[in-house]
């Protein structure tokens, strides 16, 4: 690995970001504000709110004192943060909340993961799926980032649901601390103290890296050393390839890339995963050679969901160790999990077995991921809300 990514190509011009982010600002979420104008404060970045307590005519150490409460206490009441006197307490709460999303829907799996339906004010939904360690007293939170998805993904289930609109900060923010307040993980744990939600995954519904901005801004708040303090390195953020926003992600956020690959020619990708008839696979491993930060020690992720005779040749693990070489990386086999009316079915356990020999001779760690909370529908690319259902029903 070169100390120094190469730059971006001519072609991936600052231009085609732009575009990107204008076309996802039209799908942004409604003001988080309440109908009798009261402001939600989950969401907001260190900085709005110390413009909101400006606004006020208080110090700016105001906002200090609520991230505290707000994000290390997880407390959601004026009246419990007792640092701060009654007075202000009261002026707090009429003019802002500390919401949490509705829980429209919980369940859990036989395996323990847990799944939730979450809410929101517009009465929109998404799900959030947290996956135990079957060992040991932690997992992870799998997030997600829109209500629905642009793109249409042959054997995601989320595919099938167009994109209703773009998660705020607020909401993506949310849906991590419901899911700690669920098992009663406050106040957040410090520095090397395990934590039973250990790490973030933001691989629900949607396509993260074109919510960008909201998503970034959620991570932030989420990474940030005197709230929730869940370090950028135990964040994992899934995209299927979209190249323009990739080196943005990894500049601002160094999160870990996990990248949804799934295929090792164009002509079968273009047609599973359809974002690649814009973004072809030299262009995204590019992208993925320069992502900073990636060393032996933070590789990048490929996903690749193992579809019975349509991706699971050997020949096809092959051509998938040439395409990585030189990259740091290792290769997460997915059992492809149906939904209803799903048009694959997954590899059969020997074909998946061989396919991993291939990358592990190659020195490719290729771990068989198992399928976790499939009787609830909340494995990898099982989730998918109601709203989109209803209203195709009502219209
Ligand atoms: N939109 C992002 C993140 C959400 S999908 C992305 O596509 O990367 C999270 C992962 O689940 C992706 O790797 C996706 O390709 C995979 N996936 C989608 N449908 C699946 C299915 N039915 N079975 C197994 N994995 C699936
Ligand atoms: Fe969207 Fe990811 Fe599903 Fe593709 S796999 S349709 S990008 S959520």
């Amino acid at each position: 690995m070169s100390a120094i990514p190469p730059p971006p190509p001519a072609g991936l011009s600052s231009a085609e970001r732009d575009r990107i982010l204008a076309k996802s600002a039209l799908f942004n979420p409604p003001p988080p504000v309440l109908t009798d104008g009261r402001r939600e404060l989950v969401g907001l970045s260190r900085e709005e709110l110390a413009a909101e307590m400006l606004a006020m005519g208080e110090k700016p150490f105001r906002a200090k004192q609520l991230w505290h409460w707000i994000y290390h206490q997880g407390v959601t009441d004026f009246a419990a943060m007792s640092s701060i006197a009654a007075p202000m307490r009261a002026r707090l709460a009429e003019r802002f909340v500390i919401g949490r999303p509705e829980v429209a829907l919980a369940q859990t799996s036989k395996d323990e993961t847990r799944k939730w339906l979450f809410r929101w004010r517009d009465g929109q939904q998404v799900e959030t799926v947290y996956i135990p360690d079957p060992e040991e007293d932690r997992g992870a939170v799998c997030i997600s980032t829109q209500v629905g998805c642009t793109l249409s993904c042959r054997f995601c289930h989320t595919g099938t649901q167009k994109l209703v609109r773009n998660l705020g900060a607020a909401e993506i923010v949310g849906q991590f601390i419901a899911a700690r307040d669920a098992y009663g993980e406050w106040p957040s744990p410090k520095d090397d103290v395990p934590r039973r939600l250990s790490t973030i995954v933001v691989m629900g519904m949607g396509e993260p890296l074109y919510n960008y901005e909201n998503t970034a801004k959620a991570l932030r708040i989420i990474m940030d050393a005197e709230g929730i303090g869940l370090s950028r390195r135990r964040i994992t953020l899934s995209t299927s390839g979209v190249v323009p926003m990739m080196d943005r992600c990894g500049q601002e956020l160094g999160v870990n890339l996990a990248v949804s690959l799934h295929a090792v020619t164009d002509a079968l990708r273009d047609e599973i995963v359809p974002l690649n008839r814009k973004y072809p696979i030299a262009e995204l491993l590019a992208a993925c050679r320069r992502y900073p930060g990636a060393s032996n020690a933070r590789r990048i992720t490929f996903e690749y969901v193992m579809l019975r005779g349509v991706n699971d040749s050997e020949a096809e693990a092959r051509e998938l160790v040439r395409l990585l070489r030189g990259l740091p990386a290792k290769v997460n086999l997915i059992p492809f999990n149906p939904w209803p009316g799903s048009p694959y079915q997954t590899s059969t356990h020997e074909q998946t077995a061989k396919f991993a020999a291939v990358l592990n001779e190659a020195g490719y760690s290729s771990p068989i991921r198992r399928p976790r909370g499939r009787d609830i529908l909340a494995a990898c690319g099982q989730l998918k809300t109601e709203g989109e259902r209803l209203r195709r029903a009502a219209g």
